[in-house]
């Protein structure tokens, strides 16, 4: 979640990621996560530095795909714009290929 990310490619589609993060918790794959906390009102990962690693809670998988921030869920966070970063398409080609994944998973 940091801040002027370069390029961010979803789906195939590549964004400008812009804006920060105000913490929402919009993101996080599941509320229901075991790691998922609400700290001080703030939606909070408990382990946010170790995201990568082996997760013993999970069987030893990891959570990688929470690192790969915003690959998923594609739907609230970009589609519906309820993140508060912005996703610019890089170019007009990238908007047409964001248009058409729009109009096939309506
Ligand atoms: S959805 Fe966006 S604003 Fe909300 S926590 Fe995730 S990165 Fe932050
Ligand atoms: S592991 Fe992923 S889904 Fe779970 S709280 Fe952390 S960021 Fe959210």
């Amino acid at each position: 979640m940091g801040k002027g990310d370069p390029t961010h490619i979803v789906h195939g589609v590549s964004f400008i990621r812009s804006g920060s993060c105000n913490r929402c918790g919009i993101c996080c794959v599941d509320e229901n996560c075991a790691h998922y906390a609400v700290v001080n009102n703030v939606p909070t990962c408990k382990i946010y530095n170790n995201r990568n690693q082996p997760c013993p809670d999970h069987g030893g998988i990891t959570h990688s795909v929470c690192v790969d921030f915003p690959n998923h869920p594609w739907l609230k966070v970009i589609k519906n714009s309820e993140c508060s970063y912005q996703f610019t398409c890089l170019n007009e080609q990238e908007t047409e290929k964001f248009s058409k994944l729009n109009t096939a998973w309506q």
